[in-house]
């Protein structure tokens, strides 16, 4: 895989990197990076001729947008309780590269953390955020839906979905995230940027880990199907200057729900 070309590299406080690149191809950013740019395909947005509506009408490789039968985002409504084990989440400490694709500010992980449901462990490769969020929680929206995409050996994806809620206080674990945000070269979807920092990811994740489960696709072209979603129940509380951080890069990137179509959703009811 051909790396970045880095023009130059200004060092942000202790352990954050500004770096200008170019020579996109094959970037890691290609690769690693199926939520938001499956396929390479037409050009598409949130609104207007290229928006939600039409995607499925803009390439052939969106079909699934306009035909798929299982698609995602959803209003979780309608699951059934079962007791379920929680995902085993094995998120370390790494670097991470952030840029903004033009559609979302992505975090790409670069290796060491993973998780596993039912024996299967797949690799944590990036995170991104929809703001408003994307799937609802029986009708209720929070302000800022975040997911952390993940591959296993077969190359099936799951995705786990985090709500991020105003609450009262700053949250540590989503300072690093929060800090890229406010920059501004990532904040205006300048294309050539991308910057360096270091994520505690485990810390990013809400502390009791319920889910929802059910079957999905991406919420971005090609709405590829296959995708297990893993919703968390609790939302992780950021304080709201640091979700101001998010509605700042962006506010209007979340595809609208979809059809549930009779697909068996649950509920973890564990205690
Ligand atoms: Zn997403």
């Amino acid at each position: 895989m051909s790396r970045q070309i880095r023009l130059r590299s200004v060092a942000i406080g202790a352990a954050l990197t500004v770096s200008a690149v170019v020579g996109v191809t094959g970037s890691l950013a290609a690769t690693n990076d199926p939520q938001a740019r499956a396929g390479g395909g037409a050009a598409w947005s949130y609104e207007g001729a290229t928006g939600p509506a039409n995607w499925g009408s803009l390439d052939p490789s969106y079909a699934a947008c306009v035909d798929g039968s299982v698609q995602s985002p959803i209003d979780i409504v309608g699951a059934t309780s079962k007791a379920i084990a929680n995902p085993k989440v094995a998120y370390e400490n790494s670097e991470v590269i952030v840029e903004n694709n033009g559609h979302t500010v992505q975090a790409n992980a670069l290796s060491g953390s993973s998780i596993t449901v039912g024996g299967v462990k797949s690799e944590l490769l990036q995170m991104h955020f929809h703001a408003p969020a994307e799937n609802m929680i029986a009708g209720l929206r929070a302000p800022v839906d975040v997911h952390f995409v993940h591959r296993a050996a077969d190359g099936k994806l799951t995705v786990i979905g985090v709500m991020l809620k105003v609450g009262s206080q700053p949250n540590a674990g989503w300072q690093p995230m929060v800090r890229v945000l406010r920059l501004q070269n990532i904040s205006t979807a300048s294309e050539a940027s991308e910057v360096t920092t270091t994520f505690d990811w485990a810390a990013m994740l809400p502390k009791d880990r319920r889910s929802f489960r059910f079957a999905g696709s991406l919420t971005t072209p090609g709405c590829t199907e296959g995708v297990s979603w893993i919703v968390m129940k609790q939302p992780v509380l950021l304080s709201a200057a640091q979700i101001a951080a998010f509605k700042g890069a962006y506010d209007n990137n979340a595809r609208p729900v979809q059809p549930i179509n009779g697909r068996p959703i649950t509920s973890d009811s564990s205690r």
